[in-house]
C-alpha cells in the first residue's frame, strides 16, 4: 500500500508557492513598518503551558490538542497556537521587554485535532503579532488597522472588521450574569456544548458556531451596557481612533473568540470569499495573561492570521504574477560538448543565472523539447560547428528568434538581459 499525509495535513506543492512568499514577504515588510520583531519558538511546549494559558475549558485545550508524552516521560504538546509560546518566551528573556514594551512577530505552523475540511485542518500555519507593554487604547485600533494594511497589501478583497469587548475581571462577572439571566429559559433548546458552557465560562456560548442555538441569541442584553467604566472608556477610544484611521469596522456584541484569555478588546476579520471556515484573522488583548503565566502584569494585545485560508482567496480571486527568474536551458549537441556546457552552467549560476541541462540527452530535437516542458526563457545551443569557432547559440524562446555569440561573452550577454532589466 502506498502511503499519503496524514489526515489534516496538506503537501504545499511548488505551483501555490508563489503565494506562500507573497504573504510572508509582505508580512515581513509591513511588520517591520510598524517596528515589529521577528521571533521563532519551539514548534512543541510543554503541554502544562497550554493549559495554563488558554485555560482547560477552551476547545483547543479540552479537545484539539496534539499532546504525547516523550521518551523522559514529560508532557509535550504540538502548538496549537503561538500567544502562549511568546508570553512564555517574553517572560523567560527580560531582554525582550527591557524597553518596557516587546513588539514581536512570528509565522510557521500550529497542530490542532479537528474535523478537517475546506480551510479546516490539523495542521496550518499562522502568521501573528504580539504587542506586549502597551495599555493605550491606541495600540488596540493600531494593531487592527495594521491587520488590515496588511491585507490590503497582500490584495485580499471582500473582508470586513468586527470588534467588540468582552470586558476584564472586574465587569466579566456581571456581563456573564446577565447573559445567563438570558439564556435560561432556553437552555433545553440549547447544544450540549453551549450547556457545560452555561456553569464554567457562560460567555463562551455566544461563540457557538451551531445556527440552532444562534437563534436563541437575538434580543441579547447588550454587553457594553455592562461594562465597567475603565473598559467602556477604553472600547470607546478604540472605536475614535479606528474611525480616525478610517478603518471600516462594525460593532458585534457577540464576538468573544474561542480564547479565554481576552480582556477588553476583540477582534476578528472574515471574508466574504471563503465558505463556512470565513474568519481569516483573529485577535484581541490579554491584560491578564501575562502574570498568570508568572510574569509581571504587563499589558498585551494582539493577533493571529491562517495563510491557508488567505492562500485560498488569493489563489481564487487574485492576479499576482508569477515573478519567477527566466530559465535558460543549455543544450550541448552531443556528449563531445557536454563537458564544455557544464562548466558554462557553472559560470552562468556564479552570475547569479537560472539554468539547466539535460544530461541524458544529446540530440537537439528532444533537449528543446525538455527546454519548452521546462517553460524555459531562452535555450543555449552548443554543438561541434559552435565549438571550433568558439561561439554559442543564443535561442530567445519568448521572442523567436537566435543568434551567435563568442562563448567567453554569453555569460556577460545574458546577465544584461536578465539582471538589468
Ligand atoms: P475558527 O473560528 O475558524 O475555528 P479560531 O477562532 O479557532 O477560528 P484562532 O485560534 O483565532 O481561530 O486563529 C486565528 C486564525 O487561524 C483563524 O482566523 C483562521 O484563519 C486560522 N485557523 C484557525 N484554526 C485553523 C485550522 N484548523 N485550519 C486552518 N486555519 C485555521
Ligand atoms: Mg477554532
Amino acid at each position: 500500500m502506498t502511503l499519503t499525509n496524514p489526515r489534516g495535513t496538506q503537501d504545499i506543492l511548488p505551483a501555490d508557492m508563489m503565494y506562500w512568499h507573497h504573504i510572508e514577504a509582505t508580512s515581513r515588510t509591513i511588520f517591520n513598518m510598524y517596528h515589529y520583531e521577528e521571533i521563532r519558538t519551539p514548534i512543541f511546549e510543554l503541554s502544562e503551558l497550554f493549559e495554563r494559558g488558554l485555560g482547560n475549558e477552551t476547545d483547543i485545550v479540552s479537545k484539539e490538542m496534539y499532546t504525547f508524552m516523550d521518551k523522559g516521560n514529560r508532557s509535550l504538546t504540538l502548538r496549537p497556537e503561538g500567544t502562549a509560546s511568546i508570553v512564555r518566551a517574553a517572560i523567560q528573556h527580560p531582554q525582550l521587554t527591557k524597553h518596557n514594551q516587546a513588539k514581536l512577530y512570528y509565522c510557521g505552523p500550529m497542530f490542532r485535532y479537528e474535523r478537517p475540511q475546506a480551510g479546516r485542518y490539523r495542521q496550518f500555519h499562522q502568521i501573528g503579532i504580539e504587542n506586549i507593554g502597551n495599555a493605550h487604547p491606541f495600540t488596540d485600533a493600531e494593531v487592527i488597522s495594521l491587520g488590515l494594511h496588511l491585507f490590503d497589501e497582500l490584495g485580499l478583497p471582500g473582508l470586513s472588521v468586527s470588534i467588540n469587548s468582552v470586558g476584564c475581571p472586574v465587569c466579566r462577572p456581571v456581563i456573564q450574569e446577565r447573559l445567563k439571566q438570558f439564556i435560561v429559559n432556553n437552555l433545553q433548546h440549547l447544544c450540549g456544548d453551549c450547556n457545560r458552557r452555561f456553569d464554567q465560562n457562560p460567555l463562551r456560548i455566544l461563540d457557538c458556531k451551531n445556527d440552532k442555538c444562534r437563534t436563541y441569541f437575538t434580543g441579547l442584553p447588550d454587553i457594553h451596557k455592562s461594562l465597567c467604566h475603565d473598559c467602556k472608556d477604553h472600547f470607546n477610544s478604540v472605536v475614535e481612533y479606528l474611525d480616525s484611521l478610517g478603518v471600516p469596522f462594525e460593532i458585534d456584541p457577540k464576538l468573544v473568540r474561542g480564547l479565554d484569555y481576552y480582556t477588553k478588546t476583540t477582534f476578528e476579520i472574515v471574508s466574504d470569499k471563503l465558505g463556512a471556515q470565513n474568519a481569516i484573522c483573529g485577535g484581541g488583548r490579554y491584560d491578564n495573561l501575562i502574570k498568570k503565566m508568572g510574569g509581571k502584569s504587563t499589558p498585551a494585545v494582539g493577533f493571529a492570521f491562517g495563510v491557508e485560508r488567505a492562500v485560498m482567496v488569493l489563489k481564487e480571486f487574485s492576479e499576482i504574477i508569477n515573478r519567477q527568474d527566466p530559465l535558460i536551458f543549455v543544450a550541448p549537441i552531443g556528449f563531445n560538448q557536454q563537458t564544455r556546457c557544464f562548466r558554462l552552467m557553472n559560470e552562468l549560476r556564479r552570475a547569479g543565472l537560472k539554468c539547466e541541462m539535460d544530461y541524458s540527452k544529446e540530440d537537439l530535437k528532444s533537449q528543446l523539447k525538455t527546454a519548452d516542458k521546462m517553460e524555459a526563457r531562452f535555450c543555449l545551443i552548443f554543438g561541434e560547428e559552435e565549438a571550433e569557432k568558439n561561439e554559442i547559440i543564443l535561442k530567445d524562446l519568448l521572442e523567436r528568434k537566435q543568434d551567435s555569440y563568442p562563448i567567453e561573452n554569453i555569460v556577460d550577454i545574458l546577465a544584461d538581459k536578465i539582471l538589468k532589466r
